[in-house]
């Protein structure tokens, strides 16, 4: 008889957007599918399956990472070496990028008609990727899309195309109140970032055989239900999708452990339980400089001890440069093993931009938050930190900022100050705040437990694809 983690004759096709943010929950829900005993195909480019590796390489007698070639820089316009998202030197580079992610299309099919014993049964596809419709297609297999945002912002962008308000939305300070959200949503004109990208998300949700969200029912049910009701879709609720591998095999998520990640466990094990506020403003964000001067003299004024992750120095004072590891201090030029960090007993605050991977991972580590969001959906993953979940405080950004962190005010060293006072200590409403975080942490971990809520939508994951796959083998 097959058992609830046999399912070899299973075959998902994982199809991840180049980008950090949305690779790496890819690759966890990879390791979740061979968890449960299915066999998966994640393709990638050569640089991106380098990075992924380390963390699915435990898992390889299930997990088949294939690497395909992305076009040359002379074909594609793109700077050398460049594969992903998140390493694009500016915005302009945009339009170029997602044109050169088209040209895997003609190699995965062909990768997949020649390389593969069994078609795959189910393509699980990022939104950003509308040609995984046409291998699906192919292989008459259902197609169910990842998009990486949270519920509650899922619906809001739901809504706001639904009802026809996008339509009428300007760039301006003009609030916008959400249609069709079950408590009031307000939010600025600017803040919604409305791009031609936010319809072609909508119309691969929309086409789809089913939606995958990573967060957990008991986080967001109430968006979740409005949702399904509104459109009658498949959804599978499988989060935290970074809880889904063995937490040492999260020193390596994104990257092969350098001795600077390794110096990063040792520094906090060296610290006091929450004494450490860790700062990251994810793969692709970047403050200006003089936020960032801004910012050190807030961390360094604050007396704490602090973890800050920088993907470019401008800005940062010259005693950061000459001797980012102290006492108090230890600033992280690059990439950071985030989910460990997290977890880690030493870490009592996080500053995030609200990028919808580390609100989660935040959450699933029980930390309290600070939110300092930048641009993309990260104002509405705000709203739902500190105004419905009351996880977290403002540090009080209102506008939208460029990838360089360009176009907005500084955020002045009192307003730093006062909202890490309030999340690292903040009296009774602090010690509120970080009971509730905590809770949410120990019901994330249930959920995806055995039997918990998430493992329970996995399992319905693939029984859904164990019979829709019949169906399409049938040819009915
Ligand atoms: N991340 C990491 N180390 C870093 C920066 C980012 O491990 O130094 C991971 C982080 O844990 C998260 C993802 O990269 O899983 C970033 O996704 P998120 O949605 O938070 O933000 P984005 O980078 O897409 O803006």
């Amino acid at each position: 008889m097959k058992g609830p983690n046999n399912h070899e004759d299973l075959h998902f096709l994982l199809l991840p957007f180049m980008a950090s943010g949305h690779m790496l929950p890819m690759s966890d829900i990879a390791v979740l599918l061979a968890l449960r005993g299915a066999s998966v195909t994640l393709i990638t480019t050569p640089l991106n399956a380098a990075r992924l590796r380390p963390s699915l390489s435990p898992h390889h007698s299930l997990i088949s990472l294939v690497p395909l070639p992305f076009p040359p820089a002379t074909e594609s316009g793109l700077p050398e070496g460049c594969e992903s998202f998140d390493a694009l030197p500016s915005r302009d580079h945009e339009p170029a990028f997602f044109r050169a992610t088209e040209a895997l299309l003609a190699p995965t099919l062909r990768h997949l008609r020649a390389r593969c014993r069994t078609p795959p049964s189910c393509v699980i596809a990022d939104a950003l990727l509308p040609w995984a419709r046409e291998v699906a297609r192919e292989f008459r297999a259902p197609r169910l899309v990842f998009h990486g945002y949270a519920f509650f912002a899922t619906l809001c962008l739901h809504n706001l195309v639904a009802h026809g308000a996008l339509t009428r939305v300007g760039d301006g300070n003009a609030r916008v109140v959400v249609p069709g959200m079950p408590h009031e949503v307000e939010i600025t004109e600017e803040q919604l970032q409305v791009d031609e990208r936010l319809k072609d998300l909508w119309e691969a949700r929309e086409t789809a055989d089913g939606v995958i969200v990573n967060s957990f029912e008991e986080l967001e049910c109430e968006y979740l239900d409005v949702y399904r009701e509104a459109t009658g879709k498949n959804v599978w609720v499988i989060g935290p999708v970074s809880l889904s591998n063995n937490p040492s095999n999260t020193i390596d998520r994104g990257g092969k452990t350098s001795p600077n990640e390794l110096w990063c466990l040792d520094w906090l094990n060296r610290r006091e339980p929450k004494s450490v506020i860790y700062v990251s403003f994810g793969s692709i964000g970047r403050l200006s400089p003089p936020q960032t001067a801004e910012l050190a003299r807030a961390l360094e004024a604050s007396g704490r001890n602090f973890m800050w992750v920088i993907k470019d120095g401008g800005g940062l004072p010259k005693e950061f440069k000459e001797e980012p590891i102290t006492e108090k201090r230890m600033v992280v030029h690059g990439w950071a093993p985030q989910v460990a960090i997290l977890s880690h007993r030493a870490v009592g605050g996080f500053i995030t931009h609200c990028g919808w991977n580390s609100t989660l991972e935040g959450v699933s580590a029980g930390v309290p938050l600070v939110a300092w969001p930048l641009f993309a959906e990260q104002f509405i993953n705000e709203k739902l930190v500190v105004d419905v979940l009351h996880i977290g405080v403002r540090v009080g950004v209102e506008r939208l900022s460029g990838w360089a962190g360009e176009g907005v005010g500084v955020v002045g060293i009192e307003a730093i100050e006062r909202a890490l006072e309030e999340v690292m200590d903040g009296g009774k409403e602090g010690v509120l705040r970080r009971k509730r975080v905590r809770e949410l942490g120990k019901m994330a971990r249930k959920a995806v437990d055995v039997g918990g809520s998430s493992y329970v939508n996995m399992t319905r994951l693939i029984e859904y694809v164990s019979e829709h796959r019949s169906v399409k083998d049938d040819g009915t």
